[in-house]
C-alpha cells in the first residue's frame, strides 16, 4: 500500500513475515529520482510490492538515486543491496551503522564475540547455541552494500528543493538516526518511537560501554524538545502527540526497572538468573527468540541500575553478577 503523506513524499508498506507484520519505507519524489528512507525486508514479493507501489506514481526501482538507512536491522535496510544493484542508488547512513553493518559481514566473529557475551552474562552453554542460531538467522537477512556518505548528527541533507535534518537517536540500537523535515515538522522515527509498543533496547555485545538505556532516554529528550507535529514510525500508524507517547514509553521503562530492582537481593545473581527469575513459568510457552529478548531487556535494565549505582556488579570467576546495595 502507497499512501501520500505530503507533496510527492509517500508511505510505502511493506510485508515482515513475523511479529509487527509489516514495515514502512518512505519515499521522496523529485523530478526523475527517488530518496527511499528505509527499504523493508527481502523476503518473497515484497521487491514486487515495492515495484508495484512506485508504478502507481509512475516510477520504479531504477528511479531510487538514494537511500537513507535509519539502522541497519533487517526489516530497515533488507532490500538495500538489490536495491543498490538495480539503481546503483547512493546509501547514506551513520558511521555507527556502518560499524554495526561490518559486524553482521563477519559473521563468525559476531558468533564467537556473541557466545564471550552471553557466557559471561551466565547463560548456559545450550541457551547460548540458541541465541547464536537466532544471531545467524538475523544475519543471513543483512545484505552487502556499498556506502557513499556517512550522516552526521543535527547535518542538513538536501534532495531536489527538500532538505531535512539527520538527528542521532542511539537507544533502540547504536547508530540509529531520524529524519526530521522541519518545513512539514514531521519526523520520520524508524524505530526510535513507535505508537503501540514501546521499541525494543539490546546490548552492543561488541562495546559494552554503550548503555541502551541512558542512550535511549537521551534521544527521546532530543526529539521531544523538537517542533514535531507528525510522527511517522518504522511500524504502525502515523500520530501526532509525540511528547505524550514519549512520557508513555519513559513510565513503561521506569516500571520495569523498578520491577527488576525488587527482584534483586544481596545474593549475587548473573543476567541470566534474574531474567528467569523475572519470567518464571512464562518462558515454558516461549520461543527461542521471546527468550533473547527478555535476556536483552534484563541486561538493558540491569546496566541502567548499575549505571545510576543502584545495584552492585561483581566478577566471580569469569562470569558477572549483580546484587542488591
Ligand atoms: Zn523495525
Amino acid at each position: 500500500m502507497i499512501s501520500e503523506i505530503s507533496d510527492n513524499f509517500y508511505r510505502i508498506t511493506l510485508p515482515m513475515p513475523f511479529r509487527l507484520r509489516h514495515v514502512h519505507a518512505y519515499a521522496l519524489v523529485d523530478g526523475k529520482n527517488i530518496a527511499l528512507f528505509d527499504t523493508g525486508m527481502i523476503v518473497p514479493g515484497a521487491l514486487e510490492k515495492l515495484e508495484a507501489d512506485l508504478e502507481t506514481i509512475g516510477y520504479s526501482t531504477e528511479s531510487i538515486s538514494d537511500i537513507y538507512l535509519t539502522h541497519v536491522h533487517t526489516d530497515h535496510c533488507g532490500m538495500a543491496g538489490i536495491l543498490q544493484e538495480r539503481s546503483k542508488a547512493h546509501l547514506h547512513l551513520s558511521e555507527v551503522s556502518q560499524q554495526v553493518h561490518s559486524y553482521f559481514q563477519r559473521v563468525e566473529e559476531l558468533i564467537g564475540q556473541a557466545r564471550i557475551f552471553f557466557t559471561k552474562h551466565g547463560v548456559p552453554p545450550r541457551d547460548v547455541e540458541a541465541i547464536v542460531e537466532e544471531i545467524e538467522d538475523v544475519s543471513s537477512r543483512i545484505p552487502k552494500f556499498e556506502v557513499q556518505t556517512f550522516l552526521q548528527d543535527h547535518e542538513i541533507r538536501h534532495f531536489g528543493s527538500r532538505s531535512f535534518e539527520v538527528i542521532f537517536t542511539p537507544g533502540h540500537v547504536a547508530g540509529h538516526v531520524c529524519f526530521f523535515f522541519r518545513e512539514e515538522r514531521l519526523l520520520l522515527a524508524g524505530d526510535h518511537i513507535l505508537p503501540y509498543i514501546p521499541p525494543s533496547l539490546s546490548p552492543n555485545i561488541y562495546d559494552e560501554v554503550f548503555q541502551p538505556l541512558p542512550s535511549y532516554l537521551e534521544s527521546l529528550a532530543v526529539i521531544e524538545k523538537m517542533p514535531i507535529d507528525t510522527v511517522y514510525p518504522g511500524h504502525g500508524n502515523s500520530f501526532s502527540g509525540m511528547k505524550e507517547r514519549i512520557r508513555e514509553i519513559r513510565a513503561h521503562h521506569e516500571l520495569k526497572k523498578e520491577a527488576l530492582r525488587q527482584v534483586l537481593t544481596a545474593q549475587p545473581k548473573t543476567t541470566f538468573e534474574v531474567c528467569s527469575d523475572v519470567i518464571g513459568d512464562a518462558a515454558a510457552n516461549w520461543d527461542d527468540w521471546e527468550k533473547f529478548m527478555a535476556l536483552n531487556d534484563t541486561y538493558v535494565y540491569l546496566q541502567a541500575l548499575k549505571h545510576e549505582g543502584a545495584i552492585q556488579e561483581t566478577l566471580l570467576g569469569s562470569v558477572l553478577r549483580y546484587a542488591a546495595v
